[in-house]
């Protein structure tokens, strides 16, 4: 069952596509770093060069690729999209760079999932605008370069460390993306719904954003919920009461955590007296994988200060019992 708390896109989330600002004027939040790229597409187009290749990363739904289509429009280029597990071999690759015209963008998403061979193949495609293609196989084998027209390579991560260095060093200009404080996500909800012609006063976009784990994705998918309980309730305009019982009902509580949240903390707290407690053996009592526990979970519980990482492992919060309405114990070693 998906989560309606997931950053990740979901099959139901192709609407949000049409959602996406065209535009830095439109793009909200992100201050300092589109403050940055603008500088570095002005000075790129007056000098009618190729933008650097642009290295995007942070957590899904934070506007990676919306800031892609930006950086294209903004430079005037056509924009070319696809993925790390997409392009599977080096002629994937090299069909889609000697397609591309002057000063185009490609954006590969998952950048840290291409395959060795491609990454070779890349490199001097990055430095040199060149490809480097063998061709035949056995002794008649032999190597030629193709020239490519400069282009803007964006790529986009929410693993930055496992990118390989040299991979990393190619790119010019490395951008971390944030989560969006509240009053950012306002303007992006009161945005989406105006779009939508959806009737939100500030307090709804208010408790609907500080339900929303600092992501846009997962902020435009509450409100589409909201919505339907404002609908069917026969409100005409989504007030912070309305959000806040539409979203308890969903079970999405005050600070973003859904149902699975929850239970990792009561977990942590019931079995194992608030831990330290490893990975493995919350992963075990909660019935999920441990990848799971550690990519999905354990990040926001730790963005809130709900849960410490320590050497011997995982340790709750005060913070997480006072949130769950539980006694803080007495000589929690936090
Ligand atoms: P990512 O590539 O980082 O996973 P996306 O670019 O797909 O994220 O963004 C998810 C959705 O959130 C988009 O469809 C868009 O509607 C919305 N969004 C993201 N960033 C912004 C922003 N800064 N302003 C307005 N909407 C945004």
């Amino acid at each position: 069952e998906d989560r309606i708390v997931e950053t990740e896109a979901l099959v139901g989330d192709s609407w949000q596509y049409s959602l996406r600002p065209h535009y830095f004027k439109e793009y909200i939040g992100q201050d300092k770093v589109k403050a940055n790229l603008m500088v570095f597409i002005q000075a790129a187009k007056e000098r009618k060069e190729a933008l650097d290749h642009v290295l995007l990363y942070g957590p899904p739904g934070l506007g990676k690729t919306t800031m892609a289509g930006i950086i294209a429009n903004e430079l005037g280029v056509n924009l070319r999209i696809t993925s790390g597990p997409a392009i599977e071999r080096p002629g994937d690759l090299a069909a889609l760079l000697t397609n591309l015209q002057e000063r185009d963008l490609l954006f590969i998403d998952e950048i840290h999932r291409l395959s060795h061979s491609v990454e070779e193949v890349l490199y001097a495609a990055m430095e040199d605008y060149a490809l480097d293609i063998v061709i035949g196989k056995g002794p008649s084998a032999r190597s030629v370069r193709i020239d490519l027209p400069p282009f803007t390579l964006v790529g986009a991560t929410t693993q930055v460390g496992r990118l390989a260095p040299p991979l990393r060093d190619r790119f010019g200009v490395i951008c971390r993306l944030e989560f969006y404080k509240p009053e950012d996500l306002v303007l992006i909800i009161k945005r989406t719904a105006e779009i939508l012609d959806i009737a939100v006063d500030n307090q709804g976009a208010l408790e609907i954003a500080r339900r929303s784990r600092g992501t846009p994705r997962i902020a435009n998918r509450l409100l589409k919920r909201v919505r339907d309980f404002a609908q069917v309730s026969g409100s005409h305009v989504i007030s912070d009461a309305l959000a806040a019982s539409a979203l308890d009902r969903l079970e999405v509580d005050c600070c973003g955590l859904d149902r699975t949240d929850r239970r990792v903390l009561q977990v942590i707290i019931e079995k194992f007296s608030g831990g330290p407690v490893g990975l493995d053996t919350i992963a075990a009592a909660i019935s999920e994988s441990v990848d799971a526990v550690e990519d999905v979970y354990e990040p926001f519980l730790m963005q809130l200060g709900f849960l410490n990482r320590t050497p011997r492992g995982r340790i709750v919060t005060e913070a997480a019992y006072r949130h769950l309405g539980l006694p803080v114990p007495k000589h929690e070693d936090t």
